[in-house]
């Protein structure tokens, strides 16, 4: 057979990695190296060399996206469609087994899955049923409790009962949770791994069944494996010594979320029979962007260790642009990428990458008004946005009474004259009677001691659901989405919030209706469903709810379409583009400002602008504002420590003068051109002082005459905009 096509382009370490015979295997490699490569070849040399059949093979990775160009790579090396194979996300395949053994499981056979939205609205309920003070016990904070012991694998019976209020109390929420989600017939994201665990380890016949079909266990992106996911794995690779894992510490992202990076240094003393390859040379990038990120990483401590090189020449210097401020910024960005475009570049090799999602929206405009295509991926997404969960509630709530949460979100939107008290009291009544709120509302609808008013709204929701459960029952989905849309009173709704925010919100309301008729389960899950000894219980509908809770997929405009790609950093991880920006990296927010207070995180974040820079094939900018304004505040940074830490003669800073000629201020003031010198008489960058503000830096300024105002950073009271008529300015 001819297996050259699957060898060649492989160095020889790589090919060791794709051949060896059956065994546990570590591959630790930095990035670019060919780690992901490797475990799609190996898929495909099993089955095409070992007579493996691809239904033996489960192969986990982080997203859907990387689970999806996976298994179309190993489909182009095989040059065949590879039916039965797993391909997934942990959740995507945990949800599955739990879908198909929701009895030996515990779960209602149409279980919901609670998204982070719902998950924190529910334990803010329970908060309050416990007599609680949300004040001193916030929600956020005991989410974050109960995921993290999901994430350690631990029910409260397991957390050992301590003197501590806070754990006391943390541990309390989370049973009086866990009792609500049973009633609920719910399960969170977090519950979905430590379930599947449980189910396996409750059921050994069924564990049997799937070790016995597993022949190959692959995962990617291993540095980020949390405790159950881990536990997880070795609990399907058994005594097998069939688990291949590749990944690199200096990756590891995810700490905050509980990922574990011991998992990777203790991967060889578990696996004692396991061989560990080490894959250094980086096919990815140029010297100079491979310099820049070794640089970086190498002051962290605690490495595993690699080295890292490329036989591609030094390629273009790494340019640094100071940035005025992020609206400047922003432009800048734009311009590069039309550059790039002019020299016969196609828009979707560029990246614009940045650590949090606030950073987007400057982005965003500068785009639009460029009228440049581009696409965000994570982030507010579609199935995120508050109407599209609106109707999906609708949705959720026609095919399943019982949800409690659905029922919650749109009880009263639009409002329909059932106000909290009256939900207050279906919570009260489902407690006591065990049931849904749903059952509650159903009961409370015939109950005459209540005012007329509440009983007649609750008696009308009533009515309008079961109204559209029959209207709907034979349509397709996209016609029952839109059906629901129309029914529920959202467009309405939403008409009546005035400007382009309620246009927005009823776009992405049309936008969900095309979500459904595109639709296409195959498309979503990764491996094949249409097993004969899985067969999935679920109808087109539940299908597309689960995807819509699951996938919180991002539908803006075509994936295909030659579009800017738009993401944070932590989405970026796997990927590569030809041209990358990494903006925002100043002091504060890259690396963070909470991070800055401990070691331990800053490494983390030293970690993620390794993964940035290690994006990009051919061409890095970095970018860094002065001024910035996000999340409503303005603040002055120092750039990033990061940015020092580059060995100082692969950059190129970039001045302002040069690169933005353009008019600099902010779109709610008029437009002025900068220029080193203006009739106000100062210079940006010039040191002022104010008789009553003190000392500080001239950042802009604009209007003529009587209208000329500065802005100036003061060293004590921050930047302020002051009218040079009035203001009288010193240079010092
Ligand atoms: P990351 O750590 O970022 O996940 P990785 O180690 O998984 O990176 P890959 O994505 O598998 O690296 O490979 C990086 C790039 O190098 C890809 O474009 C891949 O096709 C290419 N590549 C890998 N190995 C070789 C090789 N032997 N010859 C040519 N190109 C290669
Ligand atoms: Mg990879």
């Amino acid at each position: 057979m001819d297996v050259t096509h699957i060898l060649d382009g492989l160095n020889d370490a790589q090919r060791d990695a794709v051949t060896a015979p059956s065994g546990s295997m570590l591959v630790l490699a930095g990035a670019g190296s060919g780690k992901t490569r490797v475990l799609t070849h190996r898929i495909a040399w099993q089955i095409q060399t070992q007579n493996m059949s691809p239904y033996s093979v489960l192969a986990v990775t982080f997203t859907n996206k990387a689970a999806a160009e996976m298994r179309s790579r190993i489909e182009r090396l095989l040059a065949m469609p590879v039916r039965g194979m797993w391909v997934g996300t942990f959740h995507g395949i945990a949800h599955r087994l739990l879908r198909t053994h929701f009895a030996e499981a515990g779960l209602p056979q149409n279980f919901q899955i609670l998204d982070a939205d719902d998950q924190l609205r529910l334990v803010k309920r329970v908060i309050s049923s416990l007599d609680l003070d949300e004040k001193k016990w916030p929600a956020r904070q005991a989410v974050w409790f109960i995921n993290g012991q999901k994430d350690e694998g631990r029910r409260p019976q397991h957390i050992p009962d301590e003197e501590d209020l806070y754990v006391r109390t943390h541990v309390a929420i989370y049973e009086a949770y866990e009792l609500a989600l049973e009633r609920g017939g719910m399960i969170d994201f977090a519950e979905m791994l430590l379930r599947s665990h449980e189910l396996w380890r409750e059921h050994p016949a069924l564990l049997r069944h799937y070790q016995d079909r597993f022949h190959s266990l692959l995962v990617d992106e291993f540095q980020d494996t949390n405790t159950i996911q881990y536990a997880w794995v070795r609990q399907l690779a058994g005594d097998n010594n069939n688990l291949v894992v590749v990944g690199d510490d200096d990756q590891s992202i995810y700490g905050w979320r509980g990922a574990r990076i011991e998992n990777i240094q203790r991967f060889s003393t578990d696996f004692p029979e396991s061989q560990t390859i080490r894959l250094e040379q980086n096919y990815r990038s140029t010297g100079s962007i491979l310099k820049a990120a070794n640089g970086v990483i190498s002051q962290n401590a605690g490495r595993l260790g690699k080295e890292l090189w490329t036989d591609a020449g030094d390629g273009e210097p790494i340019y640094d642009y100071a940035a005025f401020n992020e609206i400047d910024e922003a432009r800048y960005v734009v311009s590069r990428v039309r550059d790039w475009v002019s020299q016969g570049n196609n828009h979707r090799e560029c990246a614009v990458l940045y650590r949090s999602n606030a950073q987007s929206r400057v982005l965003e405009e500068a785009m639009l008004r460029a009228q440049m295509p581009y696409r965000i991926y994570g982030g507010q997404r579609f199935f995120e946005r508050a109407e599209v969960r609106s109707a999906v509630a609708y949705m959720r709530l026609i095919s399943h009474r019982d949800s409690d949460a659905a029922f919650e979100r749109v009880v009263n939107t639009p409002s329909r004259g059932i106000g909290d008290r009256t939900v207050a009291q279906l919570r009260e009544l489902a407690r006591e009677e065990n049931t849904s709120l749903w059952r509650a509302a159903e009961k409370m609808a015939c109950n005459t001691g209540l005012p007329g008013r509440t009983r007649n709204a609750i008696a009308r929701f009533i009515e309008l659901i079961n109204d559209m459960d029959t209207a709907t029952m034979n349509a397709a989905l996209p016609e029952m989405t839109e059906m629901v849309i129309e029914r529920s009173g959202l467009i309405e709704y939403y008409e009546r919030e005035r400007g382009e925010r309620g246009q927005a919100r009823i776009e992405n309301l049309r936008e969900l209706i095309s979500a459904a008729d595109t639709f296409d389960p195959e498309d979503e899950v990764t491996f094949d469903a249409t097993l004969p000894d899985e067969e999935s219980p679920d109808t087109l509908l539940d299908e597309f709810l689960t995807h819509a809770a699951l996938e919180a997929g991002d539908r803006q405009g075509d994936p295909n379409a030659d579009c800017v790609q738009m993401m944070t950093l932590h989405s970026a991880k796997g990927l590569e583009f030809p041209l990358v920006f990494l903006t925002g990296l100043e002091e504060g927010l890259f690396p963070s400002m909470m991070s800055m207070e401990e070691p331990g995180r800053l490494e983390e974040e030293r970690r993620l602008c390794y993964v940035g820079i290690t994006r990009a094939m051919r061409q890095l900018y970095l970018t860094h504002a002065e001024s910035r304004r996000i999340n409503g505040q303005e603040s002055y940074n120092r750039p990033s420590r990061f940015v020092q830490e580059i060995p100082q003669d692969l950059l190129t800073p970039v001045r302002l003068s040069r690169t933005a000629p353009a008019p600099i201020s902010r779109p709610s003031r008029s437009a002025s051109p900068i220029a080193t010198h203006n009739e106000s008489g100062f210079t940006l960058g010039q040191r002022v002082r104010h008789d009553k503000f003190g000392e500080g830096v001239v950042l802009n300024y604009e209007g003529q005459g009587s209208q000329a105002r500065v802005q100036v950073n003061f060293n004590d009271s921050g930047s302020k905009w002051l009218m040079l008529s009035y203001a009288k300015l010193d240079v010092v």
